[in-house]
């Protein structure tokens, strides 16, 4: 894909702090870190989010990225790990170009990623059931 920044950097063309490679992807940091240690699995393939990356390859994603959680914590002592991805502008995507975050988390780190808790109405409920349900 042209002009994609993430495709250039996953492969090599454009120089990132690379913590782990293979054939499918490349680890990079992130250059603006929620935390010390926040990282970026970027798949080698152009997908510009969930809806589009094959299922198989985004199952491999968050294979490595407990992988990378487990060797991230012990790497660097933290006390527990965020693991996320954001789909389309208003989940605050900002790369069209599929990703997953690896937050490492330190007590005190001051990074919130919490909401306002809301209420599973009866009414709610029900009308997600149906469209949802099985
Ligand atoms: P998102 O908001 O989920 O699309 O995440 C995009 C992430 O990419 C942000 O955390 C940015 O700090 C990070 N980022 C953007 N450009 C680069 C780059 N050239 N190298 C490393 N990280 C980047
Ligand atoms: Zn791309």
């Amino acid at each position: 894909m042209q002009d994609c920044i993430f495709c250039k950097i996953a492969n090599g063309e454009i120089p990132a702090a690379t913590i782990y490679e293979d054939e499918d992807f490349r680890v990079i940091l992130d250059l603006g870190p929620a935390s010390k240690g926040h990282a970026l699995i970027l798949p080698k393939a152009h997908y510009a989010d969930v809806y589009e990356i094959p299922e198989e390859l985004a199952g491999k994603a968050f294979a490595l990225a407990a992988r990378m959680a487990k060797k991230m914590t012990a790497a660097l002592r933290c006390d527990g790990f965020n693991i996320l991805q954001n789909n389309k502008e208003i989940a605050g995507q900002t790369v069209f170009h599929f990703h997953v975050h690896l937050i490492p988390r330190y007590e005190g780190d001051g990074v919130n990623l919490t909401w306002a808790q809301g209420t599973l109405t009866e009414e709610d409920k029900k009308t997600l059931l149906e469209k949802l349900g099985k």
